[in-house]
């Protein structure tokens, strides 16, 4: 038993570095999130919207880092209100904290009305139709958790026409109508001089007013920074909670969030004129040494980083210094042309950043040929997972009651807080 690396992990005899050490024989790459920083730039958003309330929004596994981990983090930081895009989101959220509001983006569906009571959640509905069948869930179940109503400004995605909504204002005159929350939703807030914000601010602005005693919503990160006007009760902040630039057009004001380290897991030197990877499109220009890390686009590395003969792609940190990859990206491998280094400055076992130590969302979003939400969305399953601070009070490694021997093992468990492993030297 003292050789099972979970049982010493749960009993506390391994350091962080070790445990992490031995966790890395079996992944090939470590991704850190950093929940403080998570929890600062929520702090920030705030702040920045004040007197708003500032929610957060965490779909998408909160855009990779972990819907669990976050919402505890942020709930204890003080964050009330949730919003995911799916039911079943919303029943992994429900579990990690049991106070906040949750609302489900993504509209309600005909008989799920149990499923919102149970967890305790609440839709955002999005047409007439959709009010219709939660009416009579509600009606038939006595349920009054209340629903946020979507109105479409001019994204023409979800939300209700504003003929739609202008039917339904007598019943908010009525009283008792079991709407909690009135939202739209902007379609280019990244673009501080679009036209459509003001149209969309003035729309929202004249319907939600006769949603009278309704809170209202319309701001997501980069409508945040657009000001007080699009801050309405509620921002939504998601994007920029992650470390994603929501001001593109200036300096990030927000904390980098997400770490991606990798292993080197072979060095080898090349011949001038010899080329690397499938296809070949990267040939050395001088004798070369390349390292071999255990990352790829199965990993959520995008394949479009890729270099060749006549593009650089995307670098990797080695030492302490940018390093550009060398041909295409694989499925699980990358190699990385270390020639510029100095001699032994890199070894099979150290570890590489991809992404940190200067190396932005933003920047990979760049060479991915994407935007940063997809970047973060794509990180993969197959690393480590680490979390630093946010005041976890629980170890990552708990001990699962139900596990009997017949069980698949569990993923070696990572210690709190846990270090990036030294680079041996
Ligand atoms: C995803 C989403 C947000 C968050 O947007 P960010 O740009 O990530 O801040 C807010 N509101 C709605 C309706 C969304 O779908």
């Amino acid at each position: 038993m003292a050789s099972d690396p979970k049982t010493l992990s749960q009993s506390g005899l391994l350091s962080a570095e070790a445990n992490q050490a031995a966790a890395l024989a079996a992944y090939g790459g470590v991704l850190t999130v950093d929940l403080d920083a998570i929890i600062a730039n929520w702090r920030k958003l705030e702040k920045t919207a004040v007197p708003a309330e500032c929610s957060a929004v965490i779909k998408a596994d909160a855009y990779g880092c972990g819907a669990e981990q976050v919402s505890r983090a942020l709930s204890r930081a003080g964050c009330r209100t949730f919003f995911v895009a799916t039911l079943e989101e919303a029943r992994k959220v429900r579990a990690a904290v049991p106070e906040p509001t949750i609302y489900v983006l993504g509209g309600y569906f005909q008989n799920t009305g149990e499923h919102y009571a149970k967890f305790n959640c609440r839709p955002v509905i999005g047409d007439l139709n959709e009010l219709a069948e939660w009416d009579v869930f509600c009606r038939r179940s006595g349920w009054t958790g209340g629903a946020a109503v979507h109105i479409d400004t001019g994204m023409n995605r979800l939300g209700l026409t504003l003929a739609d909504a202008q039917a339904i204002i007598p019943r908010i005159n009525a009283g008792d109508h079991g709407i909690t929350l009135v939202m739209s939703h902007l379609a280019s807030a990244e673009q501080l001089n679009s036209p459509t914000n003001a149209k969309q601010l003035a729309t929202f602005r004249s319907i939600a007013s006769e949603f009278t005693g309704v809170p209202a919503a319309l701001a997501n990160s980069s409508g945040i920074f657009l000001g007080a006007p699009f801050q309405f009760d509620l921002v939504r902040p998601g994007a920029a909670l992650y470390g994603v630039n929501p001001t593109p057009e200036a300096d990030n004001p927000m904390q980098p969030v997400v770490e991606l380290k990798a292993r080197i897991v072979q060095i080898r030197n090349i011949e001038r004129g010899e080329s690397v990877g499938y296809g070949g499109t990267w040939t050395a220009r001088r004798p070369t040494k390349l390292a071999i890390i255990a990352v790829g686009y199965a990993d959520g590395y995008f394949r479009a980083a890729s270099s060749n003969d006549g593009t650089r792609g995307a670098d990797v940190i080695v030492a302490g210094k940018r390093c550009p990859i060398a041909g295409r990206i694989s499925m699980d491998l990358i190699a990385i042309d270390l020639t510029d280094l100095p001699p032994n400055a890199a070894r099979r076992g150290h570890m590489v950043t991809l992404l940190g130590d200067g190396i932005t969302v933003d920047e990979l979003a760049h060479h991915f040929g994407t935007i940063g939400y997809e970047v973060l969305t794509s990180l993969g399953h197959r690393y480590a997972r680490v979390y630093k601070g946010g005041d976890v009070v629980e170890p990552l490694a708990r001990p699962e009651p139900e596990a009997s021997a017949g069980q698949p093992p569990s993923p070696l468990p990572i210690e709190q807080p846990a270090a990036p492993p030294p680079l041996p030297s």
